[in-house]
């Protein structure tokens, strides 16, 4: 919880910059999320000031492209985070040259990385002391949905500060949906991401067993989409070559969403069970299985690959 004297001058100077609106937006981290989402925020008229570690990553953008996340919080009073995991946030924060190193009073710092919820609060923490505001808002609905504008945000923070937040949230989505003190998006972002870890497994199990059984994988996906088995992964995303087009199962299980990517998620998952007592078997299980999947050279393959991955070990 903020102190009352802290929370009360952090919400003076928000309004002056709420008001604001048009005035450039930082944006750090454009990779296969942050790209879609960034060119979404420049669509409804926002100016960007934009940093990646990778420079590659801003070759396509005309916004202007400064050399530190500090140089950022230099020239935006609003900046958004898309980064890879927890170290890749605490660094581009804390960093030699991070955000906090000249971040103005009242700047709105949004992470829309999946990272760890306590990772989330102890940032938050720093940002307070400097005298502006961190929300955590991670999405859910991958590359597609960044793209189209219709992400689901998960919002964690000072409830006053949400409709500021949302203003540039629903640039990039069609959800922003505020989920309590900051953290609360990221526990919502990893409870999401392990049930579809797990049913994203059961999903592969199952059309691999009436495979095996002699159905027909199309005509299986069909019954289960009627039946009381249906899931987002069997009927939007499922993992079985040619049952369905424009999805990774498609196309060799290129793009989507990485392997390495929902392992991180569960190991988050994993972390979140041990330190509230929470049992979670079968997420455990899905945090094996996945990590198993990127020692045998699936990391790079979007995670309905868990369907090839069960064909080649169901030898044993
Ligand atoms: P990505 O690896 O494609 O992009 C991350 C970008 O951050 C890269 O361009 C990288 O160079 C940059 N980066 C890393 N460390 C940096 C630093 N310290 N400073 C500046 N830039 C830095 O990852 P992504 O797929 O865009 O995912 C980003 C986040 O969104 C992850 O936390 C992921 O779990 C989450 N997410 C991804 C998807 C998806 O479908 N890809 C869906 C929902 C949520």
């Amino acid at each position: 919880m903020l102190s009352a004297p802290i929370e009360s001058n952090i919400l003076k100077s928000v309004c002056s910059r709420s008001m604001a609106s048009k005035t450039p937006v930082g944006f750090i981290g454009l990779g296969n999320m942050g790209n879609p989402m960034a060119k979404n925020l420049m669509k409804h008229g926002y100016p960007l000031i934009i940093y990646d570690v990778f420079p590659d990553a801003c070759k396509e953008f005309q916004e202007e492209v400064v050399s530190s996340p500090a140089d950022v919080a230099e020239k935006a009073d609003r900046i958004i985070t898309m980064l890879p995991t927890s170290i890749n946030a605490v660094e581009a924060y804390s960093g030699t040259n991070g955000i906090l190193k000249k971040v103005k009073k009242g700047s709105l710092l949004i992470d829309s990385s999946t990272i760890d919820p306590s990772v989330s609060k102890e940032l938050a923490k720093e940002v307070e002391k400097m005298g502006a505001v961190f929300m955590d808002a991670p999405v859910s609905g991958g590359v597609g949905a960044a793209r189209s504008g219709n992400l689901t945000f998960m919002v964690g923070g000072v409830e006053e500060e949400f409709a500021a937040a949302q203003e540039l949230l629903g640039c990039m989505g069609s959800n922003v949906v505020y989920c309590g003190a900051v953290g609360n998006g990221q526990a919502a972002k990893i409870c999401n991401n392990m049930l579809l870890a797990i049913s994203m497994i059961g999903t592969a199990e199952a059309m691999n067993l009436g495979i095996r059984l002699g159905l027909d994988p199309k005509l299986l996906a069909k019954i289960l989409n009627m039946s009381s088995g249906r899931c987002w992964s069997s009927d939007t995303y499922n993992p079985v070559p040619g049952v369905m087009d424009g999805v990774p199962s498609a196309n060799n299980y290129q793009g989507g969403f990485g392997t390495t990517l929902m392992a991180k998620d569960l190991g988050l998952a994993q972390d979140s069970a041990t330190s509230t007592k929470s049992p979670i078997l079968l997420g455990s299980l899905a945090h094996q299985i996945y990590r198993m999947m990127c020692a045998k050279g699936y990391s790079k393959k979007d995670f309905s690959s868990v369907f090839q991955f069960l064909r080649e070990e169901e030898n044993f």
